[in-house]
């Protein structure tokens, strides 16, 4: 019988999983480079060499496996590095179908990486199916998309473009870094591939970097275990551990992070600077009804648009207990600037088309309480 979500968060599989010698209750922080042989051909444990595989990096990884209702999952150093290792899956002529809200960093990979090695990539509204099946092609191999988006948080139907995806003989790789499994598992909605930046929720205390890559298909999860040994970006033993004691708490602090997340959205709406709130949890966002249908939550990103670009860095530079930084997911408090942190690297008529502009900012609402942050944004309005 598997366990419930906030068991398996704190035991993976439980009485199944990796367990370890000496039974610490914390799984011990294995820092070693490589594992001692008894004879050629011959290793006592399975594990031969850390670039290959570490006990704490298993363990990390059967967590993760178990959240995401994964065959196999795989930690990386970073979200980028786990990204990297799905596009690698593809050969020069493939065409990949991607979202037209992506992080920043996915259009600088395109760009500097798998266009130069001969991958054809396009950029589509998913959500329009109309839109959706135009653009697929006779090459086309994959789909690609956030939901909700990073910073414009639209929402995708996942059943949908599972089902699309794959009458055209596609997969679909899910970017999950903004609900985390605590809140949405994309494999269980037909996406054959789940992709994260563990550096925001699972990590969740802006301290550790990570990545993860996790595949339905065994076939598939171990093409991209084979590809993320043989790249090598994988996560440290210590840096696993800082990601299984993260997860530990993953469940308590999504639910109040977003239950913050609601009484600050429900605020914004209200000033008279801000032009425009966009959380799905709020029941006017139009993604409102498919993310009910396909999530069990709403998450803590808040994105809104204020009157000016002189409101917006009057704000950044007035905030105090809300730091003005790049990142997400964690247990402080962030306001971002995405048009010139973040997004960045978006073609400028796409950031344009998207509405990503000098008034736009995007707040990650952390586990502080909710008065004080209303409080620190209220006098950072006030101008
Ligand atoms: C941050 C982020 C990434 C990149 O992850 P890193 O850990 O910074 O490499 C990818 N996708 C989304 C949605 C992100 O927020």
């Amino acid at each position: 019988m598997a366990y419930d979500f906030e068991t398996r968060c704190i035991h993976g599989k439980g009485a199944d999983g990796l367990t370890e010698d000496t039974c610490s209750v914390s799984f011990p922080i294995y820092q070693t480079a490589c594992f001692s042989h008894i004879k050629p051909g011959h290793n006592a444990n399975g594990f031969d060499y850390t670039r290959e595989s570490n006990p704490t990096r298993s363990k990390l990884e059967e967590v993760i496996t178990a959240l995401e209702g994964a065959a196999d999952s795989v930690a990386l150093s970073s979200g980028m590095a786990a990204i990297s290792v799905c596009f690698e899956l593809f050969r020069p002529g493939d065409h990949i179908l991607c979202a037209e809200d992506l992080y920043g960093g996915v259009f600088r990979l395109h760009k500097l990486v798998n266009q130069k090695n001969g991958l054809e990539i396009d950029y589509a509204d998913l959500r329009d199916p109309a839109v959706f099946e135009a653009a697929i092609r006779d090459n086309t191999r994959a789909v690609y998309l956030e939901s909700p988006t990073n910073p414009m948080m639209n929402i995708t139907d996942l059943r949908q473009t599972a089902e699309i995806a794959h009458r055209h003989g596609c997969l679909l790789i899910v970017d999950n870094t903004f609900m985390s499994p605590c809140f949405q598992q994309p494999l269980a909605l037909g996406a054959d591939i789940v992709v994260h930046s563990g550096t925001k929720f699972l990590g969740g205390h802006n301290d550790t970097s990570s990545g993860f890559v996790c595949a339905r298909d065994p076939d598939l999860a171990a093409q991209l275990r084979l590809l993320s040994k043989t790249i090598g970006g994988v996560l440290a033993p210590f840096d696993c551990w800082l990601v299984l004691r993260g997860i530990k708490t993953l469940s308590v602090r999504m639910e109040r992070q977003q239950a913050n997340a609601m009484a600050i959205a429900r605020w914004l709406k209200e000033q008279a600077c801000v032009t425009a709130v966009y959380y799905p949890g709020l029941p006017e966002h139009p993604g409102h009804d498919v993310q009910s249908a396909q999530a069990s939550g709403f998450g803590s990103m808040i994105s809104f648009r204020v009157d000016s670009a002189e409101t917006a860095v009057h704000i950044l530079e007035h905030v105090r207990l809300i730091t003005f930084a790049e990142s997400l997911g964690g247990t402080e408090s962030l306001l971002t600037y995405p048009v010139t942190q973040t997004h960045l690297d978006v073609p400028e008529a796409l950031r344009k088309k998207l509405g990503i502009d000098d008034t736009l900012l995007r707040m990650s609402v952390g586990l502080e309480s909710a008065e004080d942050l209303l409080e620190d944004l209220r006098q950072a309005m006030d101008i």
